[in-house]
C-alpha cells in the first residue's frame, strides 16, 4: 500500500508548547497510562510544566488517575477565539476524550473523527505555556495513530511493554511504526513496565512473571534506548484507583523509579 499524503498541519508549531511525547504500546493492559500518569508527575515534581492529552479514545483513564472525573472544561476567550480550558490537578493540565463522553458510553470512533477531536483538544485549547504535554494514545498501531502522528508536531515516542512475548511482539510493531516512513517521528525509548514483583515479606526477592528484561532486550535489539524498568507495585496500581499518581507521594521507592524513568524520557 502507498504511504497516505503528509496533510500540511504536520509540523505546525502549537505556540506556548515546546515537545509533544506520545506514550503508546502495542498491547492493552500494560500499563500506558499508569505509566504516562505517573510521568506527568514526577515532570510536575521537577518543576517542569506539563499537561496531559489523554487520547485513549478506547479506554480514556486520565479523568479518574487525576481525580477529575466529573469535570466539564469550560470555554474562555483567548485573543477573540474560543479556546477549551484543560482540567488542572496536581499542577498537570488535562483534556481528556473521556470528558466529552458520557460515563458507560462507549463510542465508535472512526480514524478522521478521534483524530479531528483530538485536533481540537491540542490547537483550540488554552494549555498556556507548556514544557511537555504527554499524549497518552490508544494501544496498538491503527489508522487513528496514522491520522494522529500526521496531523501533530510530535518530539518523540515512548513506547511501554511488559517483558511477555505477545505484548513485546505488539511492541516492535509501535516502534516501527514510529520509525516507518510516512510517520517518521523519532522514538525516545522503551519502558518496561511490571518488571518483576517483589513481596514485603522477601524484599530482596524478585519475581520476573511476565519474563526477565524482554523489553530491555528488544530495546537493545532494535537499536532505541532502553528508559528503565518499573516493577509491580500494588500501590502504583492503588494509587491509579484512588486518583493521585503514585508519583506524588514524596520520598517514596515507587515515587523515584518514576523519577528516573522520567529522567531519561526529557
Ligand atoms: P493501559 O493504559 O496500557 O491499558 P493501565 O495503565 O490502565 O494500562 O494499567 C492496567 C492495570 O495495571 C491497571 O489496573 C493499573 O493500575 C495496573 N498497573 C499498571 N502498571 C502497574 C505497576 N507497575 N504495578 C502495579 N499495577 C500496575
Amino acid at each position: 500500500v502507498d504511504a497516505p499524503e503528509k496533510p500540511e498541519i504536520k509540523g505546525k508549531a502549537i505556540p506556548g508548547i515546546k515537545n509533544i511525547v506520545a506514550i503508546s504500546s502495542g498491547k492493552g493492559g500494560v500499563g500506558k497510562s499508569t505509566v504516562t500518569a505517573n510521568i506527568a508527575g514526577s515532570l510536575a515534581n521537577m518543576g517542569f510544566r506539563v499537561g496531559v492529552l489523554d487520547a485513549d479514545i478506547y479506554g480514556p483513564s486520565m479523568p479518574i488517575m487525576f481525580d477529575v472525573e466529573n469535570a466539564k472544561p469550560i470555554t474562555v476567550e483567548v485573543n477573540g477565539k474560543s479556546k477549551m480550558k484543560p482540567i488542572s490537578s496536581y499542577g498537570v493540565e488535562i483534556l481528556s476524550i473521556g470528558f466529552f463522553t458520557k460515563p458507560d458510553q462507549a463510542i465508535i470512533w472512526r480514524g478522521p473523527m478521534a483524530s479531528k477531536a483530538l485536533n481540537q483538544m491540542i490547537f483550540d485549547a488554552d494549555w498556556g505555556e507548556l514544557d511537555f504535554l504527554l499524549l497518552d494514545l490508544p494501544p496498538g498501531t491503527g489508522d487513528i495513530h496514522l491520522s494522529i502522528m500526521q496531523s501533530l508536531p510530535i518530539t518523540g515516542a515512548v513506547v511501554v511493554s511488559t517483558p511477555q512475548a505477545v505484548a513485546l511482539a505488539d511492541a516492535k510493531k509501535g516502534v516501527s511504526m514510529f520509525m516507518s516512513e510516512s510517520i517518521n517521528v523519532p522514538v525516545l525509548g522503551i519502558i518496561e513496565n511490571m518488571a518483576y514483583f517483589t513481596p514485603a515479606e522477601l524484599p530482596n526477592n524478585k519475581y520476573y512473571i511476565f519474563g526477565e528484561n524482554g523489553a530491555k532486550n528488544l530495546a537493545e535489539d532494535l537499536q532505541v534506548p532502553f528508559l528503565g524498568e518499573i516493577p509491580i507495585v500494588q500501590s502504583i496500581r492503588e494509587a491509579g484507583d484512588y486518583g493521585r499518581p503514585a508519583a506524588f507521594q514524596d520520598n517514596t521507592v515507587v515515587a523515584k523509579v518514576f523519577e528516573e524513568v522520567s529522567r531519561n524520557v526529557v
